[in-house]
Order: C-alpha cells, then sequence, then structure tokens
C-alpha cells in the first residue's frame, strides 16, 4: 500500500525537466492518501524504515528502468532519512537495487536532509564517499532549516543544495527570505553546486528565482507530484 507520486524538477533556464523526485504516499482504505510526514517519523521510530527504505528503492528504480525503456530519461531522486544514512547496509542496498533494474547510479541522486547530515557529519561524510564512489549524486534537503558548519558543508562530496520550502514560499513577501534564498544560491555556486528551489507556486516566485541566479525549480507551479 506504499506508492510513489513523482514530481518534475525543471531548470530555470529554459524548462528542460531534468529529473523527477520519488515522494512516498500510504494508501489506506479507509483514510486515503496518507502523506509521509505523518508516517516517516513513526516508522523511524519503530525500527521499520528499513523496509520502507528498500520498498521505495525498489519501487522508484523499476519506474525508471520503465520510463528508460520507453525512451524517456529522467533522473530520479530519492530521499533518505537519517536512520537509512547511517544504516551499514545502505550502500549495499541501494548497489542491490540498481544492478537489478539495470539503472546507471549517474542518474540516482539521494536527497538527505541538512540536520540528516549535520547530526554525525563525520559518520555522514564517510557513507557520502561510498555512496559518491559508486557514482550517485548527492543533494543537501531542506538546506536553511538545519544547523551547517560551512567548513563540513566543504567537505561533503554533495552536487546540490535544495533550498527549503520556507524561504521560498516567503519570496515574494519578505526582503528576509529574498536575502536567505540570494545568499543560498550563491554560497551554493561558490562552493561548485547546483540551486534547486522547492514548493515554486506562482509565476512571480519562478521570475524572482531566474532573476536571483537559481538553478532549478520544482514545485506546484510547474506540477504537483503525481502518480
Ligand atoms: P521534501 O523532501 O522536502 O519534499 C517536498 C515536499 O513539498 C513534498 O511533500 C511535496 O509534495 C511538497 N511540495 C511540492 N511542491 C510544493 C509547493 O509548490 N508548495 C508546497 N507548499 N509544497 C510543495 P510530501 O510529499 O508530503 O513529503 C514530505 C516529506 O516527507 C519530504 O519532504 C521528505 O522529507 C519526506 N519523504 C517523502 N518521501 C520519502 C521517502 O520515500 N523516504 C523518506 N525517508 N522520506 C520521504
Ligand atoms: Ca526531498
Ligand atoms: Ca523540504
Amino acid at each position: 500500500n506504499l506508492i510513489l507520486h513523482y514530481q518534475p524538477k525543471v531548470a530555470l533556464a529554459n524548462g528542460d525537466v531534468l529529473g523527477v523526485e520519488a515522494l512516498l504516499r500510504w494508501k489506506h482504505a479507509r483514510l486515503g492518501l496518507i502523506g509521509p510526514d505523518r508516517f516517516i517519523p513513526v516508522a523511524e521510530r519503530t525500527g521499520l524504515i528499513k523496509q520502507i527504505t528498500l520498498v521505495v528503492l525498489d519501487e522508484s528504480m523499476r519506474q525508471a528502468q520503465e520510463w528508460n525503456r520507453n525512451g524517456i530519461n529522467l533522473n530520479l531522486a530519492i530521499n533518505l532519512s537519517a536512520y537509512s544514512l547511517h544504516d551499514p547496509t545502505l550502500t549495499n542496498d541501494i548497489g542491490r537495487a540498481l544492478a537489478k533494474w539495470g539503472v546507471p547510479a549517474e542518474s540516482v541522486e539521494l536527497e538527505i536532509t541538512e540536520s540528516a547530515l549535520m547530526a554525525d557529519p563525520v559518520r555522514a561524510a564517510a557513507t557520502l564517499r561510498e555512496l559518491t564512489d559508486m557514482g550517485l549524486q548527492i543533494a543537501i534537503d531542506d538546506f536553511g532549516t538545519g544547523y551547517s558548519s560551512l567548513s563540513r558543508l566543504r567537505e561533503l562530496p554533495v552536487s546540490t543544495i535544495k533550498i527549503d520550502k520556507s524561504f521560498t514560499l516567503g519570496l515574494p513577501y519578505s526582503d528576509d527570505d529574498t536575502a536567505i534564498v540570494r545568499s543560498t544560491i550563491d554560497l551554493a555556486h561558490n562552493l561548485g553546486l547546483a540551486a534547486v528551489a522547492e514548493g515554486v507556486e506562482s509565476e512571480t516566485v519562478w521570475e524572482r528565482l531566474v532573476e536571483l541566479g537559481c538553478d532549478f525549480a520544482q514545485g506546484d507551479y510547474v506540477s504537483r507530484p503525481i502518480p
């Protein structure tokens, strides 16, 4: 009853769809679709998250393979919880899913929240190094909501920073949010990373992000997550 929806990630320069992010939902017989914020934290506390991560890896890569077979080449982004990041079998599990479905590691990006990375940055760096050695890309999710040490950030082999939607949503109204988004984009570029804004809900925000030099946008203005 776990299903994935996908939301496109689009280049702000020309509207090209670069890839999709897999977002998990629980299809409940009585309650309908339940969002991940309502069950992932519980799954983490009860140890069920491992099984969930395996389902997400298998199903998203099956889908990627099906798209590839139909000539649709999209990068696939998968969210990983803090628990999974520190699971010693993670790299093995990912390698097995890639091999099972014949998906190139280079086309898969793992999204890990800033707070998950910074909870144990030394250990996180070692795991990320193994994953990037396999060819995977890493994105820092919800950037701006954790407590990054910039020197630690520099040491992590990440390729993308995802600006948290709380800042993107404030762009039309708040000078502070504009300053934060602008600084985050500059920080990303100065470190040689791509900047993605999540939660883009309007044309106004899209245009503001173009002006600020952001690379990619995700949000309801482009497309909601869809089956
Ligand atoms: P996230 O990774 O930050 O994902 C972005 C969330 O913003 C998604 O919520 C998405 O549906 C929502 N969103 C997209 N566009 C817009 C927009 O224009 N405006 C607004 N206000 N919201 C937008 P969702 O799907 O409920 O997922 C919530 C969180 O659950 C995700 O946040 C991610 O941290 C986690 N999650 C999702 N799928 C998985 C998964 O397979 N595994 C794990 N461990 N966590 C997952
Ligand atoms: Ca994400
Ligand atoms: Ca977020």
